[in-house]
């Protein structure tokens, strides 16, 4: 079995999330009591926030390097970036580690692709949602990605700096979110992704009926069969 090399802490709450998926997955997938080996660095978010909030990637980018050094020296076969918003920085990631990096974007094109979604609504941070270094990874292979209007976004961004990533999950928050994803069908999304690895937290497919792709989830599992292949 290959070690799984995690950097999480951005936040905690959904590093939690891809620690019990991906032993799930190993467990179910070989059985007994097997669990997975895993390697976690976790990072003090308040850094990488200031980081992102004053545009200070390569600051954040310096921060990330040195967690997956670490993780590499520890004996990491993989990493796994446990948000979709530090994967703004994953190619300087790449460059400075001769470790793979499972990068999230590619695991769910992979997974829409595979849903026969032709056209996705992309929820997630104003980074994720605004940027184009996620959604390039949808578009190069084919994907028309939808982004909710201004108003909207910033709903969504407040709710996961504000709440999720605090820990706090409110019944308004949930709804604000299902009323954003019904416009989004409304303009044709066949498929939302739930492009914050928080928002799994908040909304799940039993809420909704348009298929859900949860980064979180999805990322997980993959690094999960990854490592047992
Ligand atoms: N976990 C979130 C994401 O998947 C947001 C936190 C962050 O900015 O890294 O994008």
């Amino acid at each position: 079995m290959k070690t799984i090399g995690l950097i999480g802490g951005m936040s905690w709450e959904s590093t939690v999330t891809y620690y019990q998926v991906i032993n799930q997955m190993v467990g179910k997938s070989l059985g007994g009591l097997h669990s997975a080996k895993t390697l976690l660095y976790s990072v003090d978010f308040q850094e990488i926030e200031h980081c992102q909030s004053n545009g200070e990637w390569d600051k954040s980018a310096l921060i990330l390097i040195d967690a997956a050094k670490r993780l590499a020296l520890a004996g990491a076969d993989f990493i796994v970036i446990c948000t979709n918003t530090m994967h703004k920085v994953a190619d300087q990631i790449q460059a400075a580690i001769d470790i793979p990096i499972l990068h999230i974007a590619d695991v769910t094109a992979q997974q829409l692709i595979k849903g026969n979604i032709q056209t996705v609504a992309l929820l997630g941070t104003k980074y994720t949602m605004e940027q184009d270094f996620y959604k390039s990874k949808l578009t190069n292979k084919g994907l028309k990605v939808l982004i909710p209007d201004e108003q909207d976004r910033i709903i969504i961004n407040q709710i996961i700096y504000d709440e999720l990533c605090h820990g706090i999950i409110k019944p308004s928050a949930k709804q604000a979110y299902l009323d954003i994803i019904d416009k989004l069908v409304k303009q044709g999304a066949q498929g939302v992704i739930l492009g914050c690895t928080e928002i799994g937290l908040l909304i799940q497919q039993t809420d909704c009926l348009t298929p859900l792709f949860d980064t979180a989830l999805l990322h997980a599992e993959e690094a999960a069969l990854l490592a047992i292949s």
